[in-house]
């Protein structure tokens, strides 16, 4: 773990905006800078930089955070490795105490790389393997594809693994954590048995899990196990492939995307190495964002059938969204890229891809042969137009419609129209989440933020039990809380304690709203300082419970007119409230 204070450090010699620069295009507009956003895909600027706070907040998808959020979302890492990758760039060593989470990282990185070390020789020198030998031979799966994968072999036993890691490897609650064992009523078992294995790395080469096939059909198992969702392996994130072929990817500037890692194996054999595939989902917008730092062009290889057009269908959303150009080639029916290359060979797929098609004319040719009726046809067109009013280039947008309209024979203009509507109903949404109704305890921590007079102040005077806003006294708990401990928070460094996602999104939000519209905020810009308003604002809310006080003791006193504790406690409160009721009309 790196220390607290060098955490602060690191991001204090940094500068928000010089590095945002790095990657949006900002323009100075009022306090803010503001760019296209690199989390959503839109057309005007709704993502803003704020210099003074070093923070960013974008009106439209509502991401927000500071300078470590930022490098967390766009270059996809853990907050540690954010601040690693900052650190390294101003040139600030960092001292690291490892900490639990990236122990237990670590510890399961380093159980799959031992597991998948053990299943690979279990395939390549183990005495029960020469089925499994056998089975790869006639696929034509040789020693160079089973090394590049590290391919291997679980045997058909219920603790060929256990016994493995019991001699001093590993504890069996990390193997438990890793997937690779699964607690039943008798205790532990392999999960892989009897199967070939694929170890599944991320982008970096690390082991995150296995794929499990089965290659007998004697086997009643099914034919695919794979290792569940853990705290290295999400599913939706991971491509298969990919550490293996970016370097193929970027020289030949191109992707092959297919189904599966059989498939992949398959094609990389036959000397086809560019490809990718997701893990038994269809691709998700994770995966298109990571491709789009690699590659610009993408060639789909689905079936042809209904579950491989759908996944076409939403691959090519994704791409588009990731300004990614796509191709695809629609396998002939009742093939796959695996079955098709050992049928007919490598020259065969070749001049299968040179027949590929534009995504355009893929559509085109759904819209064209496959949909009949009106409702079929029409659905589908407003379903291609809301992929493309995802494109933030109008150029390319209007190029594309134009073209659509060629091949569907559909008046252009009508297209162009339809898109528009879609694209404005885009924008509402937009407006609508930024015009949010005046709300006086979003308005007080905006102000806490402002300046060191408004923040000593309400230190002093505000109280949790003022604050009506859930959300905003979440925050200001935690405020506190760091007072206490004699830390005054600025607005970049609270966002890094706040885990909550949707909490940290909705301060950014809070922050960036000055140019909103509060009527206490428009007249502070006059002649007010900042302070001022807060203190009248948070008088206001004393009074407001004192009141409240005074009407339930006012109940009290119709019954017991005799109390005079009750008497007391009621002159006291008006007292309070007259004291109140002064400042407030002298601050006028
Ligand atoms: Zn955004």
């Amino acid at each position: 773990m790196i220390p607290r204070e060098k955490i602060d450090e690191i991001r204090e010699s940094a500068d928000i905006v010089d590095f945002i620069s790095g990657y949006v295009q900002l323009k100075k507009k009022g306090r803010n800078l503001f760019g296209l956003c690199p989390f959503h895909i839109e057309k005007t600027p709704s993502f803003s930089v704020n210099q003074e706070k070093q923070i960013f907040h974008c009106f439209g998808c509502g991401e927000g955070g500071n300078i470590y959020t930022f490098i967390m979302k766009i270059e996809k890492l853990s907050f540690g490795e954010a601040i690693e990758l900052l650190a390294d760039k101003l040139r600030i060593p960092i001292k690291k105490v490892t900490s639990k989470t990236g122990i237990k990282k670590q510890n399961l990185y380093n159980i799959n790389e031992t597991a998948a070390i053990w299943f690979n020789n279990n395939l390549v020198s183990g005495k029960f393997a020469s089925n499994v030998q056998k089975y790869l031979k006639n696929r034509g799966i040789s020693g160079k594809v089973i090394d590049d994968f590290t391919i291997g072999y679980a045997p058909d036993r219920w603790d060929g693994l256990i016994k493995y890691f019991s001699k001093d490897r590993g504890d069996i609650n990390f193997l438990e954590k890793a997937g690779l064992v699964i607690k039943g009523d008798k205790g532990y078992y392999d999960r892989f048995r009897n199967r070939i294995i694929f170890p599944i790395r991320n982008e970096f080469g690390k082991i995150v899990g296995f794929g499990g096939r089965k290659y007998s059909d004697d086997d009643p198992g099914g034919k695919y196990v794979n290792s569940p969702e853990t705290e290295i392996y999400n599913k939706s994130k991971i491509l298969y492939g990919l550490f293996e072929a970016k370097n193929k990817i970027k020289e030949k500037k191109n992707v092959i995307i297919v189904e599966g890692y059989i498939d992949l194996i398959s094609l990389y054999m036959e000397g086809f190495c560019n490809v990718v595939a997701p893990l038994g989902t269809s691709l998700t917008n994770e995966q298109g964002k990571s491709l789009s730092r690699f590659v610009n062009k993408a060639v789909m290889i689905f079936d042809a059938d209904e579950a491989g057009l759908k996944a076409t269908i939403r691959a090519g959303e994704i791409l588009i969204e990731n300004n990614i150009d796509i191709d695809v080639v629609v396998m002939p029916k009742g093939e796959d890229p695996d079955s098709f290359i050992k049928k007919f060979g490598a020259k065969e797929f070749e001049k299968l891809l040179d027949k590929r098609i534009s995504l355009l004319d893929f559509w085109a040719d759904l819209y064209n042969n496959k949909y009949e009726t009106i409702i079929e046809k029409t659905d589908f067109i407003n379903l291609i137009l809301s992929f493309l009013s995802n494109i933030a280039d109008g150029i390319k947008r209007g190029y594309l419609i134009n073209k659509l309209s060629d091949l569907l024979r559909i008046n252009t203009t009508e297209l162009q129209n339809k898109s528009n509507k879609l694209i404005k109903r885009k924008r509402i949404n937009h407006k609508e989440y930024v015009m949010n109704k005046y709300d006086e305890d979003e308005e007080l921590l905006r102000l806490f933020f402002t300046d060191v007079d408004t923040k000593n102040i309400m230190l002093k005077e505000f109280k949790l039990d003022m604050i009506t806003n859930e959300r905003i006294k979440k925050i200001f708990e935690l405020i506190f809380r760091f007072y206490e401990e004699g830390r005054i928070l600025d607005a970049a460094e609270i966002m890094d304690n706040i885990e909550d996602e949707e909490l940290r999104k909705y301060l950014s939000g809070v922050i960036f709203k000055q140019f909103n519209i509060s009527k206490e905020t428009n007249k502070m810009t006059e002649e007010r300082p900042q302070a001022d308003i807060a203190y009248r604002m948070i008088l206001g809310k004393k009074r407001e419970i004192i009141r409240k006080e005074i009407n339930r003791i006012r109940i009290k006193l119709k019954t017991e007119t005799e109390n005079m504790d009750v008497l007391r406690s009621y002159n006291d409160l008006l007292n309070k409230k007259k004291e109140i009721d002064n400042i407030i009309d002298e601050m006028k």
